[in-house]
């Protein structure tokens, strides 16, 4: 939420990199100031702010009034001892010799916390002083003005100063900076110095890390990017982090960012970088694991505010020694960063945050440098950081990245929130309820998808939004999560109703449910179908990215779905098993098709049995749904009551996953029932005897639904492959995620049993691991 106001783009990074090579620590404006010209504590209530979109606008519509003659978007540059600082002003008025810094807000301007004010202030004195230099001026006026995006209102606030004061301001901050631009180029140099000697951590590379690893390499030092399919057990973590830590000094990087779907491949990219310090101890990485607000923070019952949570108090002053504690440690995981956040009494999670600036690497969830306002990524644009992103497990990627860019209204939620909400509030509100029971109303089917987003419903949701921030900044300790609930979901409504388009659906679904007065409950969705438009300008941010997974086929499907840049390379890594570790067959005389299924538990249930009793071991079964588990389970326990079962439940925590899979032991043995896509049909490691063999008795394609099948046209418009976009690849991906359990080790052996007699086809045999050697089962 920091970097949500408009980030702006700094051109031609060569000068960058030659200043960097000659020793001078470049730095934005805007990181200048917030690193130096922050004091006090830290404060989150102002920042319900404009989106991107209202940013560019309001700025747009403040340099629009002025005079012709009116200059924007002026790039300046400035140094002072080996500090580089560039950005570029918002205007310049050269009849009034005015340097105007435009922010957008909505809200109350009186509420702004003072250390804004002062930033801002900061940044529009610094570009002025700038300004002079580049002119020659010996004075200048500076403004700063205030753009309310909803009223379209602006305040101005000017002040004068003489070029001198200017430049004394200028220095001040620089020389804040000084110390910790000293200690960041005498960082780089040590850094790269031992990077340059960095030895691989094992005796040698396993078949097909080498690839690998000379792929990342060579995709870091030509600025590419690569699409990586490697099967599980060459090491593809230490395959891919390993090289770009070599790349670095030579690539000019300026951080490696390791980014992950799941905590545990978080965990797998730490230890990745614990190996390599053990067997490089000079080496000098700071690694930096982002975990989430949720998971870092202290105090969940307060706010952000120094009002509200001891640990906001006074944050801004406290934060520089923390830093100092901080990167005294090369690994700054989670649990590093809290014992120092707790000794200098700060908060954990800003002080990752904060971090960042400082880090070499930086571990943390997709959502860091691909989501919306992500930190990351408005820190890589800002600073003109040079970065090389690594996607871990990438076949995540598009579910996860559509997840990123939709939002949902219920209009139940948004009842009960109504009787909770304020009395100010209750007019816009009303207003708001009254356009949605319309729509309710208008829409004869359950389901429904529509071109646009109901105009009136858009301008009134805005309404409603600015007036709940204005009240949110009068009151900074209302807490009332059921309204805060509503005004989180409704600003990435709002946000993504601006961008909206064809890589999107947007859809109202009523259900039965009576709310408010008689009206049905309904929830409003923005669906974001093919996330590459708003994914392609975060790969292009970046050096080079490697996408890597054992599944990410066919590439086409995953450059059209997050649209990678053009030439991104498809390297498919050569597997290091011998098709002898693996038997797999195809039961012919099954179908799981939805109209066939219940002639399929009795088969399935059969050839279960036969494969345990001929070696008896741990297996799974992988079917489609719970429904069809406790079908198959209850048979199969009835027919075969000495076999031992064991299966996944609906729910289950983090702790019940762990406990479930300690289970799986090299001497226990049983049938563990599990549904394919869920916890168990992937990121889980049971090498050796701890699983032998998988049963998959589905395709796992997506259930044909009014959704789905609105994605399936949708891609049939875009990319005339509907049913292979929307079904028929992303099951065979969770079929090869899910069988890829099995052999772990170049020592494993195991049997895998396709269980649907599609896996005959040949469009589907295609899809498989080329590897793998394919029989059909004789019954
Ligand atoms: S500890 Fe929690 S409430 Fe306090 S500032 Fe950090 S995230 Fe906010």
């Amino acid at each position: 939420m920091f970097y949500r106001f408009t980030i702006k783009l700094i051109a031609n990074l060569a000068i960058t990199e030659d200043l960097k090579a000659a020793f001078k620590y470049v730095i934005s404006v805007r990181t200048l100031c917030e690193l130096t010209a922050k004091t006090g504590s830290l404060d989150q209530r102002f920042t319900p702010s404009p989106t991107a979109i209202e940013g560019m606008l309001g700025h747009y519509a403040v340099t629009s009034r002025r005079e012709h003659y009116y200059q924007t978007e002026i790039t300046l540059t400035g140094e002072h001892q080996n500090i580089f600082v560039r950005g570029r002003a918002d205007g310049y008025d050269p009849e009034l010799n005015q340097l105007e810094e435009i922010k957008t807000y909505k809200g109350l301007l009186d509420r702004m916390p003072d250390n804004h004010r002062q930033l801002h202030w900061a940044q529009a004195k610094v570009y002025a002083w700038l300004m002079c230099v580049e002119r020659e001026l010996v004075s200048i006026k500076v403004a700063l003005v205030y753009y309310n995006v909803t009223s379209k209102d602006e305040t101005l606030l000017t002040e004068e100063y003489s070029a001198k004061d200017l430049q004394t301001f200028f220095e001040t901050l620089c020389t804040k900076l000084l110390v910790w631009a000293e200690q960041a180029l005498a960082h780089r140099t040590n850094r790269n110095s031992e990077l340059s000697k960095l030895i691989f951590p094992h005796p040698e590379f396993r078949v097909g890390q080498r690839k690998l690893a000379e792929s990342v390499y060579k995709a870091a030092m030509q600025q590419r990017s690569l699409l990586v399919q490697a099967t599980t057990g060459i090491g593809k973590t230490l395959g891919t982090v390993f090289p770009l830590l070599k790349a670095m000094p030579e690539a000019k990087l300026d951080k490696v960012f390791f980014l992950t779907a799941k905590s545990s491949g978080r965990e797998l990219g730490l230890n990745a970088i614990r190996t390599i310090h053990k067997n490089n101890p000079d080496l000098q990485i700071r690694t930096l694991e982002l975990t989430s607000r949720e998971k870092s923070c202290e105090h969940p019952d307060k706010s952000c505010h120094g009002e509200s949570c001891p640990l906001a108090k006074g944050f801004y002053d406290r934060v520089p020694d923390a830093r100092i504690d901080a990167l005294n440690q090369k690994m700054m995981d989670k649990a590093a960063i809290r014992s120092v956040a707790l000794i200098h009494h700060v908060c954990p999670y800003y002080l990752s945050q904060d971090l960042a600036n400082w880090s070499d690497v930086i571990v943390g969830d997709y959502n860091y440098y691909f989501d919306l306002y992500a930190m990351l990524y408005a820190g890589t644009v800002l600073n003109e950081w040079k970065v090389s992103v690594l996607v871990d497990e990438a076949h995540n990627m598009v579910e996860r990245s559509r997840k990123m860019y939709s939002a949902e209204l219920s209009y139940g939620a948004f009842n009960e929130m109504l009787v909770h909400a304020p009395k100010t509030l209750k007019s816009v509100l009303e207003k708001l309820n009254s356009s949605w029971a319309t729509l309710n109303r208008n829409q004869e089917k359950r389901y429904e998808v529509y071109a646009y987003i109901p105009e009136e419903f858009e301008q009134l949701l805005q309404r409603a939004l600015s007036k709940i921030t204005d009240y949110l900044a009068e009151h900074p300790t209302f807490n009332d999560f059921k309204v805060l609930n509503f005004y989180f979901d409704a600003l990435q409504f709002a946000t993504l109703a601006e961008s909206f388009g064809e890589h999107s659906i947007f859809d109202i679904t009523k259900s039965d449910v009576i709310v408010g007065l008689f009206q049905q409950d309904s929830t409003l969705c923005i669906r974001n179908v093919i996330p590459a438009k708003f994914l392609n300008t975060r790969f292009k941010a970046a050096n080079s990215n490697t996408l890597f997974s054992a599944t990410l086929s066919p590439s086409s499907f995953f450059n059209d779905m997050l649209g990678l840049p053009d030439k991104t390379q498809f390297v498919d890594v050569e597997s290091p098993f011998d098709p002898k570790q693996l038997q797999v067959q195809v039961a012919r005389h099954i179908s799981t098709r939805f109209k066939e299924r219940h002639h399929s538990h009795e088969p399935i249930v059969h050839l279960v049995a036969k494969q345990f009793l001929e070696r008896p071991g741990n297996y799974i079964l992988f079917v489609s749904s719970f429904d069809y588990l406790k079908d198959v389970q209850f048979l199969f326990k009835d027919l075969y009551p000495n076999i031992p079962t064991r299966s996944q439940m609906r729910i289950m925590s983090e702790g019940d996953k762990e406990r479930f899979l300690t289970e799986f032991t090299l001497t226990s043995q049983g049938i563990v029932f599990a549904v394919l896509g869920g916890s168990f049909g992937e990121a889980i490691d049971l090498a050796g005897d701890r699983l032998i063999g998988a049963f998959i008795a589905t395709l796992g394609m997506p259930q044909v639904n009014e959704v789905n099948e609105e994605m399936r046209i949708r891609m049939e418009t875009v990319f005339g492959r509907g049913y292979e976009y929307t079904y028929l690849y992303p099951g065979l991906q969770k079929v090869v995620q899910a069988a890829g359990r099995v052999i772990r080790t170049t020592n494993d052996t195991g049997v895998i049993h396709l269980m649907d007699d599609r896996y005959d086809q040949a469009k589907i045999r295609k899809l498989l691991p080329k590897w793998w050697s394919i029989s059909n089962y004789n019954v």
